[in-house]
């Protein structure tokens, strides 16, 4: 028993809340920058330009996407970068009836994993559908990225508003 050990008066929550007991408040300054590194800097920065680029693994040969320093099948230092296209094909996707924020929609939202064209299989990349009738959802569908206009970019992945299908 602590009580035998260290005697004294265990706190409640009650006790912070209703201020029985002394506390104190302070905010603390916590300013802070953070790097995303090599590759995810250049693959953001391509985004605001409206591209997307990977990296390929001058070992293996394979162009990872998004980009990456370091090939995790042959632990060796990725090379140049890749432009690929917009373009892509839908692995699986998933009709969610939850937004972003876990809260309950009434029309659905469509999310995929896209692999892009030029990119190593295996290589999705998760974003929304658009454009599209649910019952044309399809695995295997060809689609392409459809980019909020050039101003409205600021190097995310956002900048692609979604993937509508390709050639419609
Ligand atoms: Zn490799």
């Amino acid at each position: 028993m602590i009580g035998k050990k260290w005697p004294g008066t265990p706190l409640k929550a009650s006790d912070l809340e209703e201020g029985t007991v002394a506390t104190e408040e302070w905010r603390p300054e916590a300013k802070y920058a953070w790097s995303t590194g090599e590759s995810m800097s250049r693959f953001l920065s391509e985004l605001k330009e409206g591209r997307l680029v990977g990296r390929k693994c001058d070992d293996c040969g394979r162009v990872l996407f998004p980009p990456r320093s370091f090939c995790e099948e042959c632990f060796v230092r990725t090379g140049e970068f890749v432009r690929l296209e917009d373009t892509g094909t839908v692995e699986t996707y998933s009709i969610s009836y939850l937004d972003t924020d876990a809260r309950r929609i009434e029309t659905p939202i469509y999310v995929a994993v896209i692999s892009i064209d030029g990119a190593a299989e295996k290589m999705g990349l998760m974003h929304f559908l658009g454009e599209v009738q649910e019952a044309d959802l399809s695995i295997g569908m060809k689609v392409q990225a459809v980019w909020k206009p050039q101003k409205e970019r600021e190097g995310a992945v956002t900048d692609i508003r979604y993937f509508k299908p390709a050639g419609g």
